[in-house]
């Protein structure tokens, strides 16, 4: 799959392409990431890619025309019908099932937007889709990209040190969506408090039981909308309905 990114500043993406068990994932262009600096595609001696805003106000926008230029090149370097996506305060929120369905596609063009947001002739004129991070503002749109790719990245089969282990994780449909569970290392006692007996235990179905049911508790705890979901959708057995309704160990 092949992202496009269109950013001021390409040089933020160099660290983050190199570094983790990502990495391997750019360098072999499993996810080919093709950095393009948006001041190429600006006119004249000053290389201007932004303006004052029509109607006054603070702050600057950035003009269409070096936008539509710099995509034009990049149509003409990937066959596809690739989408253009825009991150915006505007966007759905990016969530497992979005990432999930990027990972599986053949990828997009990923505009970064900067100072008040972007000419809104471009937006209606080339963008599929806007994504956002979270409800509060970044001061670009580099960040929400890195975070998509991240997380695109690591869904890629051989990408994580363990295969499937992403399967594990938080929000995945494989656990039902729930959150994961609490994560303990050596030493088996650190501060006076000893790692939870069952994980010492070396019976895997004791283990399994043991993660599920802190699963189930810190999911009903920080996102009963999870539970619900979970429910609503059969996949709580009746043990599972059982550790809900107990009172909840201390392990948050
Ligand atoms: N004036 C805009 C914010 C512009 S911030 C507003 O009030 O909504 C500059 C750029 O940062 C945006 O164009 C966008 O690309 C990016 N950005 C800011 N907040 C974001 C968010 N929550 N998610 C994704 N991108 C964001």
């Amino acid at each position: 799959m092949r992202f496009d990114v269109i950013t001021l500043f390409p040089e933020l993406f160099g660290p983050f392409l190199e570094a983790g068990v990502t990495r391997r994932a750019y360098e072999s262009r499993q996810v080919d990431v093709r950095l393009w600096a948006l001041r190429d595609f600006a006119d004249g001696n000053y290389r201007r890619v932004d303006d004052r805003p029509f109607g006054g106000g603070p702050g600057m926008v950035m003009m269409a025309a070096p936008l539509a230029r710099c995509l034009q090149a990049i149509r003409a370097e990937r066959a596809d019908a690739a989408p253009v996506v825009l991150f915006s305060p505007v966007g759905a929120r990016l969530d497992h099932a979005a990432v999930a369905q990027w990972s599986a596609s053949a990828g997009a063009v990923l505009v970064c937007g900067r100072y008040e947001g972007i000419d809104q002739r471009f937006i209606d004129t080339h963008v599929d889709v806007q994504v956002s991070l979270g409800d509060f503002v970044l001061s670009g749109g580099e960040i929400a990209a890195m975070a998509l790719l991240d997380a695109v990245a690591r869904l890629q089969p051989g990408v994580l040190n363990d295969e499937g282990s992403h399967q594990l994780d938080s929000f995945n449909p494989a656990l039902d969506g729930l959150l994961d569970c609490p994560h303990y290392t050596r030493p088996e006692t650190w501060d006076g408090q000893p790692v939870p007996a069952a994980l010492l235990s070396g019976h895997h179905a004791q283990i399994e039981r043991w993660r599920r049911d802190r699963r189930l508790e810190i999911t009903a705890r920080h996102r009963p909308d999870l539970i619900a979901a979970a429910r609503a959708a059969g996949r709580l057995t009746q043990v599972d309905e059982a550790v809900l309704a107990k009172p909840a160990k201390n392990c948050l």
